[in-house]
């Protein structure tokens, strides 16, 4: 019999098996503790569940992890690149930041990414999966092991590779372990959600129990300009109508990304068109400049053109801020994750 991946398992599934088996229902908090909090990698480690429960669960199911690689990168500005194995010997790309009081995880939920922007790197190498549920926990889970210190206050950011509402499946799978008290414990401030904005994939978030912050890749004041740099987005009044809804339900504000590309959205006309989309209404935007990547089409405007379209900006649109994104250096910035298409073996 092929054993069930547990990592995979909804709460809802959990309390089921827990029931069918006839234990009292703390069973399950004892199970989500063990698994999320205490990270073991053995059913058998799990002390306080009675041995002949904790060999039923050994024979139904398994406990799965990602392997480190020898591919870790650092970066002069003390952010990390780390890669990590899937048991298919597909790696995913990870990134992570120090700050002074927290540090922040920048996580993947496929492996490349279908959706073609023309100024993303992950976008140009295409697509090879979804990641699974247990495989974006696991992501976390490395890190929590081997990176974030026991009450070090992290964040998550859904910002790598891929599109997070192109696999929502797993993906709201995995936050509702990410944000449950007997879990990760992590509310919506502590996570983000990137998105080119699937105005049905996020009105049905907004009205989930799903606690996390948005942010939507706009990138473009003009459809035209939209559809050209990101061809499978969608016009801008729908998402825009999306992402305020968002807000509205969740009692926050969702942020608006907008890449910075030379000569194609940076103009003062562009400044103009954003803050008359966004006044008034419950966004933040945070600006990125362009990172660049190899043979990459597009340059970063300058810093005085950055100034101007910051100084226009300002006055007129809800709060601003400008993203100096982490490890450029070893291409680990916003954008410039890929796969590799070969597998690797690692030694070990
Ligand atoms: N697919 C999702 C999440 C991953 S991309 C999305 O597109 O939102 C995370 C962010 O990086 C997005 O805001 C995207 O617009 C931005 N980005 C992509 N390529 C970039 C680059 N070369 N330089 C700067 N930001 C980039
Ligand atoms: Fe995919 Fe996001 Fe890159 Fe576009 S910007 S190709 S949606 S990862």
């Amino acid at each position: 019999m092929n054993k069930q991946n547990i990592k995979n398992l909804s709460i809802k599934e959990i309390s089921i098996i827990i029931e069918g088996l006839g234990e009292k229902r703390h069973r399950k908090t004892q199970l989500l503790k063990w698994l999320y909090q205490k990270r073991v990698k053995s059913f058998y480690d799990m002390t306080n569940i009675p041995l002949a429960l904790r060999e039923k669960f050994q024979k139904q199911f398994s406990i799965s992890t990602l392997l480190p690689t020898e591919k870790t990168t650092f970066s002069e500005d003390g952010s990390r690149k780390i890669v990590l194995k899937c048991e298919d010997n597909l790696l995913i790309e990870t990134v992570l930041m120090e700050f002074e009081k927290h540090q922040t995880i920048c996580i993947s939920s496929q492996i490349g990414c279908a959706l073609g922007c023309t100024f993303c790197r992950t976008g140009k190498n295409g697509f090879l999966r979804d990641l699974r549920c247990d495989e974006i926990l696991n992501q976390i889970i490395f890190f929590k092991d081997n990176y974030i210190p026991p009450r070090k206050r992290y964040n998550i950011v859904f910002m790598g590779m891929g599109e997070p509402f192109l696999n929502t499946d797993n993906l709201f799978r995995a936050i509702e372990i990410l944000n449950h008290l007997d879990a990760f414990a992590l509310r919506e401030k502590r996570i983000t959600v990137s998105t080119i904005g699937f105005p049905d994939k996020i009105i049905e978030a907004a009205e989930s129990d799903l606690k996390f912050g948005l942010a939507v890749s706009l990138n473009a004041t003009t459809d035209r300009i939209r559809k050209k740099i990101m061809p499978a987005s969608k016009n801008i009044n729908d998402t825009l109508f999306a992402a305020q809804k968002f807000a509205e339900l969740k009692e926050t504000r969702t942020t608006l990304e907008y890449v910075l590309l030379k000569d194609i959205n940076d103009s003062d006309e562009d400044a103009l068109r954003l803050a008359k989309l966004t006044s008034g209404r419950p966004f933040k935007i945070n600006l990125i400049p362009f990172n660049a990547w190899d043979s990459c089409n597009f340059s970063r405007p300058g810093e005085d053109r950055i100034n101007r379209f910051i100084e226009l900006l300002l006055p007129r649109a809800p709060a601003v801020t400008v993203r100096r994104s982490r490890g450029e250096d070893i291409g680990a910035a916003c954008g410039q994750l890929s796969y590799q298409k070969r597998e690797i073996t690692d030694k070990p």
